[in-house]
């Protein structure tokens, strides 16, 4: 007898584990999904699907979730998250891999009422219409509050195995966790950068000073410290060494500094908006240096132009919290 074959989206949570179980136990051969963004890391994912022995697709989704967060049509959530939009897109994603490769469906591991926004009855049901994916897209922790999909009316996928799960409590998928022998699965709310206030500030200052059309600056979110000088000069301040040796290697997206006659952060400048922007970029660097190893003062050189400055002390730190963004 023909078996189901599908995808099922894989965020490593622990719902997107067990649909993945439940679908296994109604006859299906199943594959995960995961979609990866400067957002959104594929690391949980990958684990899970390993401790799963489950095979992990990894789709790149950075243009598709850029464009939404530029324009979310059907709004954010409590941030910077356009869920459903980036719901309804990676399951329309999902929809061509599954045509691609002759599968049956796609499903994910969301349940009916667990989330205020994207997963009561309407949003399901707007992100089923708006992926072009009716009748083949699966929630089988909630399908049997929904109607039969096809795989389930052509018999290839027993309906009976999936579940009726619906609202806040999550007793009966810690229960369906003991029962399946999960064990690892980080907490449900985690993992996307869109939903944590910090870096959704430094999200808004870049859209609303620069662009994220420049794939580079996105990617560059997660790195070090944020400034906004008044001109509208960005910079980019390391915290520590690795994201000082990321800033360093990245004089094509922009002008590169740092001290060199002591120990400091490095400095990433997108784009210099005027001079006395950059001066004060230069002190900021100063500021953030070790200076009291030093009897004299600090060497800043631009890496970019391969010019080398003395800085004459004193360096002040504070002044620059009116332009730190995070
Ligand atoms: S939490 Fe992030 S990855 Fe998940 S649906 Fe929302 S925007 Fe997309």
């Amino acid at each position: 007898m023909k078996k189901a074959r599908g995808f099922s989206l894989m965020s490593g949570g622990l719902d997107s584990q067990l649909a993945i179980r439940v679908l296994e136990r109604a006859g299906a051969e199943v594959e995960a999904l995961c979609f990866t963004s400067p957002f959104f890391s594929s690391d949980t994912a990958q684990a899970a699907a390993d401790a799963l022995g489950v095979k992990l697709n990894l789709v790149d989704f950075t243009d598709d979730i850029i464009a939404l967060v530029e324009n979310p049509r059907r709004g954010f959530g409590g941030a910077m998250n356009p869920c459903i939009d980036c719901h309804a897109t990676m399951i329309k994603r999902a929809g061509e891999l599954m045509v691609e490769r002759g599968f049956d469906f796609v499903a994910t591991g969301e349940v009916m009422g667990q989330r205020p926004m994207s997963q009561n009855r309407q949003s399901l049901g707007i992100v089923e219409r708006d992926s072009g994916l009716k009748g083949r897209l699966i929630r089988p922790l909630s399908a049997k509050l929904m109607e039969p999909t096809i795989p389930e009316t052509e018999g290839i996928l027993n309906r009976e195995a999936l579940l009726d799960i619906q609202g806040r409590s999550r007793d009966r998928q810690i229960a369906l966790a003991e029962e399946f022998g999960i064990k690892e699965y980080p907490s449900p709310a985690g993992g996307c950068k869109l939903t944590e206030e910090g870096f959704c500030r430094k999200l808004k200052d870049l859209k609303d000073h620069e662009t994220l059309s420049c794939r580079r600056l996105v990617e560059l979110l997660v790195v070090g410290r944020r400034f906004r000088l008044p001109d509208g000069t960005g910079v980019i301040l390391g915290r520590d060494r690795a994201d000082n040796a990321r800033l360093r290697g990245e004089k094509n997206a922009g002008v590169v500094i740092a001290p060199v006659n002591c120990p400091g952060p490095t400095a990433l400048i997108p784009e210099i908006k005027s001079s006395s922007d950059y001066a004060l970029a230069v002190e900021l660097v100063c500021s953030y240096s070790k200076y009291d190893r030093l009897l004299g003062d600090i060497t800043i050189k631009n890496f970019s132009d391969d010019i080398t400055q003395v800085v004459p002390r004193p360096y002040n730190r504070v002044k620059f919290k009116e332009f730190q963004i995070c």
